[in-house]
């Protein structure tokens, strides 16, 4: 009887790094949002961080997507109560985020509405004043957090519209996913369609979606 090999792929960093290098080497450009839209490349992959619990984890993928020359589009929730913007540190790490090159977003997310009344566009709009409190300047992007809680892709539409004086995408536009570009994530620790590194020269646009949580240097129990 043998035993069955270890996966080929998992969520070390080690794994994450070596896989951001063999898109680098397959000729992939790997960025934000806002790069591939001014400057898409033949094959382009679209790199996203949803930052649902914290924002430590995530500096240290940021620094591996920098060390690797890769850049990436990194959404942060302002209602997480595992992290506040505006504490010294979030605001320390927005900046190192920032002064790498990534692109810091707002991870939007809906039902608040459901506790305190109101609507999902009046606590969109608090969430993007707080957001840009934070960041010191005007929104740009957005990523929806759970879509089915706030009335899904069309009220991420409706809202890109009401928002277009400064924003200009949110990551579920029909241009950033499958078909016109695949679309692949980690949600809940699992790659539905197979571990980000089986892609690689498979297709030539693609959006990566990764939340921190799940990556670890030598084991998971560091991020919980
Ligand atoms: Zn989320």
């Amino acid at each position: 009887m043998q035993l069955a090999p270890p996966a080929e792929f998992g969520f070390s960093f080690h794994d994450y790094a070596r896989v951001l290098r063999a898109y680098k080497e397959n000729g992939y450009a790997v960025t934000g949002f806002g790069e591939y839209i001014r400057n898409p490349q033949p094959k382009h992959v679209v790199l996203r961080h949803d930052l649902d619990n914290s924002i430590d984890q995530a500096l240290r993928v940021a620094r591996i997507d920098a060390q690797e020359g890769c850049a990436s589009s990194i959404f942060v929730r302002v209602h997480a109560r595992g992290y506040n913007l505006m504490s010294l540190p979030a605001l320390a790490a927005l900046r190192e985020m920032e002064d790498m090159g990534h692109e810091v977003g707002l991870h939007l997310e809906g039902g608040i509405n459901e506790v305190l009344g109101g609507n999902n566009n009046d606590w969109a709009d608090r969430q993007r004043t707080v957001f840009e409190a934070a960041l010191n300047r005007s929104l740009i992007g957005f990523s929806s957090h759970e879509p089915a809680r706030m009335g899904g892709i069309e009220f991420a539409d409706n809202l890109l519209e009401r928002w277009s004086d400064t924003v200009t995408h949110h990551a579920y536009e029909d241009r950033f996913t499958t078909p016109t570009m695949k679309y692949l994530s980690d949600s809940s620790g699992n790659w539905r369609e197979g571990h980000f590194g089986l892609w690689v020269g498979k297709e030539p646009l693609m959006q990566v979606l990764t939340h921190p949580f799940w990556w670890f240097d030598k084991v998971p129990a560091e991020n919980y």
